[in-house]
């Protein structure tokens, strides 16, 4: 995945937390339901179904990951979603707002 422009930042944390998601070994409960939960959450921001309140929801979970998992992977898990959250919030309220993914819309356009 291209981090340009056209790319959807809601889309890019939602494809990284699964992929977090999927490398768990399963021994620490905080980040094996911390990352099944953002990434469900990431998903229905990005369909277009995610509400407000799921914007408070990712840090609160993220809260719980962060320092109580073994390895380094649970705060590896983090940043890059806190990040895009925080410089790309307009973003996540737009798919919310439009209950669609914005940047499908563009990309639909420009290859006409
Ligand atoms: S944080 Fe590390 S130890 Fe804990 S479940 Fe994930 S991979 Fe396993």
């Amino acid at each position: 995945m291209v981090l340009d422009d056209t790319a959807c930042i809601v889309r890019a944390a939602s494809r990284l937390l699964k992929f977090y998601r999927t490398e768990s070994c399963g021994k620490c409960t905080p980040y094996g339901e911390g990352t099944y939960w953002m990434a469900g959450i990431l998903e229905r921001i990005e369909s277009g179904a995610g509400t407000y309140a799921d914007l408070d929801r990712l840090p609160d979970i993220a809260d719980n990951v962060s320092g109580n998992c073994l390895c380094p992977l649970g705060d590896a898990s983090l940043p890059f979603m806190l990040s895009a959250m925080k410089h790309f919030r307009a973003e996540f309220i737009q798919h919310i707002e439009e209950h669609r993914c914005p940047m499908a819309a563009s990309l639909a356009s420009s290859a006409r």
